[in-house]
């Protein structure tokens, strides 16, 4: 199911497509970006620690 997850660190996400609302997210008053992925881990687009991901480690940024 199509979502929506804010990139700019603040790891939100929607089932609808809205602008992020943290108030310490750089991405905040930003449409979020959309995906598809059925597992949650969004791709690895968050670049979380704590999520296997084969994003380089300094690609974060
Ligand atoms: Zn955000
Ligand atoms: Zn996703």
């Amino acid at each position: 199911m199509t979502h929506y997850i804010c990139l700019g660190g603040c790891q939100g996400e929607s089932d609808t497509e809205e602008v992020c609302v943290s108030e310490t997210c750089k991405l905040k008053g930003k449409v979020l970006k959309e995906c598809d992925c059925v597992d949650g881990l969004h791709y690895g687009l968050f670049g979380m620690r704590d999520i296997k991901v084969d994003l380089k480690p300094d690609e974060k940024n």
